[in-house]
């Protein structure tokens, strides 16, 4: 059953060439996030897997409503979560969460872990009592929760406080909860503790989680189906079992294969940071890159097709 669906996304912003072009009609756009759909299934993990500004981030903050797409709808429980009144809206926020990769830049620096986990139960104005706040802290493996109750962040260690994180989103009972490269600063170790509680969390509350990250082997670990951005699009989509064993996107193909043969992959074909720039070429906007590119892929841009069950590809060569 889909949770939440987003219907041609688009996030454009203008590019601003000297004073004098704040006064006129942008002539260049950015496109961050291109015409993007996307569907969310209650209870999954889905995975958006793209470089630094391939637009999933920015597409993960317009899916609950935190930044305005410049064109699109999202859906959440069939309403669409832009035209919807600002109460309702925030009656909805509680159920659509996100954690952030840096969690100490997201956590009040002088609230204790008390208090961080009550100021969403205030703000809502929620009744709560101190079972609901152990209990929380429990789950979320800071026990016991007596000792880390009066901490404050600066007092835990990184992977605790992405724990602190997750508990604060959770006291609300969440439906979905945006994990924004959660495990990007945690130290080795941790990395992998911390996306198994979410697996955990996943199954035993039965909240659907959309995981942002750069690393296919983290989406690889905890999902239930994948998305691979590019440039702002999304090139391959399906279940993540699928893709795993059969990618079939040139992109995704050279993802992985960084991925699994590092040692093997030299400066000329390693993946390297995309910059978001005006100067998207015409049709497929993989084809400077891409080994198999024809002509035709030069002129109109592939959309996404089936190629099997629940297995998008945009690409001419499975047409
Ligand atoms: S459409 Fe053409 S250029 Fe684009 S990925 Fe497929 S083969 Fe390569």
């Amino acid at each position: 059953m889909r949770l939440l669906k987003a219907e041609n996304i688009k996030k454009y912003i203008p590019v601003r060439e000297g004073i004098l072009s704040l006064f006129t009609k942008p002539k260049k756009w950015i496109r961050l996030v291109d015409n993007v759909t996307l569907g969310i299934n209650a209870g999954e993990i889905h995975a958006l897997i793209g470089e630094n500004a391939s637009g999933k981030k920015t597409l993960s903050r317009i899916l609950i409503g935190l930044k305005k797409p410049s064109d699109g709808k999202v859906f959440y429980n069939n309403k669409n979560i832009f035209s919807i009144s600002g109460e309702e809206y925030r009656r909805m926020r509680r159920e659509l969460q996100i954690i952030f990769g840096d969690p100490f830049s997201s956590l009040n620096p002088h609230f204790t872990v008390k208090e961080i986990i009550e100021e969403p139960l205030k703000l809502n104005d929620i009744e709560y009592d101190d079972r609901l706040l152990r209990g929380t802290l429990e789950e979320v493996g800071l026990t016991p929760p007596e000792e880390y109750l009066w901490r404050k962040p600066f007092q835990l260690s990184g992977v605790e406080r992405q724990r602190a994180s997750l508990a604060r989103v959770l006291v609300l009972n969440p439906k979905f909860i945006v994990a924004d490269e959660p495990v990007s600063l945690l130290d080795t170790p941790y990395k992998e503790d911390f996306l198994s509680l979410m697996r955990r969390i996943n199954r035993e509350r039965g909240v659907a989680f959309l995981l942002t990250t750069a690393y296919p082997q983290y989406a690889f670990q905890i999902a239930d189906r994948i998305s691979i951005m590019y440039l702002g699009k999304i090139v391959e989509t399906g279940r993540k079992r699928i893709i795993m064993e059969n990618p079939l996107h040139p992109y995704t193909q050279q993802l992985f294969r960084v991925y699994r043969e590092p040692y093997k992959i030299t400066g000329e074909i390693g993946i390297t940071d995309i910059h978001p720039s005006p100067e998207i070429p015409d049709g497929c906007r993989y084809y400077p890159d891409c080994p198999y590119s024809m002509d035709k892929c030069r002129a109109v841009e592939p959309g996404l097709m089936e190629v099997e069950e629940e297995h998008h590809v945009a690409c001419y060569l499975y047409e």
